[in-house]
C-alpha cells in the first residue's frame, strides 16, 4: 500500500460498513477514509480493552459476554471456540490474531480482495460465517470450489469492530444493525451505543451485552426509539444528521449456525426528517411521541 493513501472506504457490503463505521468511531474520526496506520492501532487497543476485559471473557460476572451474545456474530471466533476453554489463553490468541493483521494490513500483494477490492499478499486464511457474519451460502458454495473466501487482513482485522454497530431489540430480543449512506448517524450510533455502552459496563465491571434496554415493541419501535434516544442525547452541531437525504435500513439478523437469518427493514428517510422537525419545533411533543406511541408501560 502507498504511504499516505487512503487505507479504507465503505464497500456496499452493510456488515463490513457497519464495522467501518464503528472502527471510525473508535479512532474517534468523523470519516472512514481519515484512519490512518495509527488510528488502526489505537482503534484496535480499544477493541482489546472491551472484548478482552474480565467482563466480557465472564471472570468475576454472571456470564461470559464473548461465549454467549457475541457468538451469535461469530460463532467460532477465538475468543468461543470451546478448544479453547481458558479465558485467558482465548486472550492470547485473540491478541495473536489481532496482532497479526495489524502488521500485515499494510501490505500489498497480487491478489484482489472480494470485499473491498485491495491488493494483498495470496495464501490469507479463508474466512466463512464463523468468521465474517452471514457469509454463507449451500454448503461451501464459493469461488472455484474454495473452502471459504480469503479476505485481505485489513477486512479480517476491520471485522472485528462490527459489534460495536450492533442492537439488541429489547432485552431478549434479536440482534440488529442499520446500513445507510448517511456514515454520521452510523459512527455516532457506534459511539453512543456500542462504544460508551460497552466501556461503561467494563469500568462498572458488570456483564456486557448489546444495547438494547429500551422498553419498546418489535424491531420498528426499536428502530425509532433508537432515533429518539440519539437526537434527545446528542450534542446540538451533530444535528444536521437528522436532514440527511439517505435512507437507512436496519437489518434484523442471527448468524447462529443452526438458524442464521436476515431481514432487512427499509426506513425511509423522511422518519429521520420527521423526528428531526418534531425535536426542532418542540422537544415536548417528540417526548410525547415516544412516551405514548413508542413506549411499553412496565
Ligand atoms: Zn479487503
Amino acid at each position: 500500500m502507498v504511504k499516505g493513501a487512503t487505507m479504507l472506504r465503505y464497500t456496499g457490503n452493510p456488515f463490513m460498513d457497519a464495522a467501518l463505521s464503528a472502527l471510525t468511531a473508535a479512532a474517534e474520526l468523523t470519516d472512514v477514509v481519515e484512519i490512518d496506520s495509527d488510528d488502526l492501532k489505537s482503534a484496535t487497543e480499544r477493541l482489546k480493552d472491551v472484548l478482552l476485559s474480565d467482563s466480557a471473557l465472564g471472570i468475576g460476572v454472571e456470564r461470559s459476554f464473548n461465549r454467549g451474545s457475541l457468538s451469535q456474530i461469530f460463532p467460532n471466533s477465538k475468543l468461543v471456540n470451546p478448544s479453547v476453554k481458558d479465558p485467558k489463553k482465548a486472550k492470547e490468541e485473540y491478541k495473536k490474531l489481532l496482532n497479526g493483521l495489524l502488521s500485515k494490513s499494510m501490505e500489498s500483494g497480487d491478489k484482489s480482495c472480494p470485499i473491498c477490492g485491495q491488493r494483498f499478499r495470496e495464501g490469507e486464511q479463508k474466512v466463512k460465517a464463523d468468521k465474517f457474519p452471514l457469509l454463507r451460502g449451500i454448503s461451501n458454495f464459493y469461488p472455484e470450489l474454495s473452502e471459504g473466501l480469503e479476505i485481505c487482513p485489513l477486512c479480517a482485522l476491520s471485522i472485528q469492530f462490527f459489534p460495536f454497530s450492533v442492537l439488541r431489540a429489547g432485552e431478549r430480543g434479536r440482534l440488529w444493525f442499520i446500513h445507510t449512506q448517511n456514515a454520521r448517524l452510523a459512527i455516532a450510533i457506534a459511539k453512543r451505543f456500542g462504544w460508551e455502552h460497552f466501556e461503561r459496563l467494563v469500568a462498572s465491571r458488570q456483564t456486557l451485552d448489546f444495547h438494547g434496554s429500551w422498553d419498546t415493541s418489535g424491531e420498528g419501535g426499536a428502530v425509532l426509539s433508537l432515533f429518539f434516544h440519539l437526537i434527545t442525547e446528542m450534542p446540538e452541531h451533530e444535528l444536521s444528521i437528522f436532514e440527511s437525504p439517505h435512507p437507512v435500513t436496519a437489518y434484523v439478523f442471527t448468524n447462529d449456525n443452526r438458524i442464521a437469518y436476515i431481514r432487512p427493514i427499509p426506513v425511509p428517510n423522511e422518519i429521520l426528517i420527521f423526528i428531526g422537525r418534531l425535536w426542532h419545533e418542540s422537544s415536548y411533543a417528540l417526548r410525547r411521541f415516544h412516551r405514548e406511541l413508542l413506549t411499553i408501560p412496565r
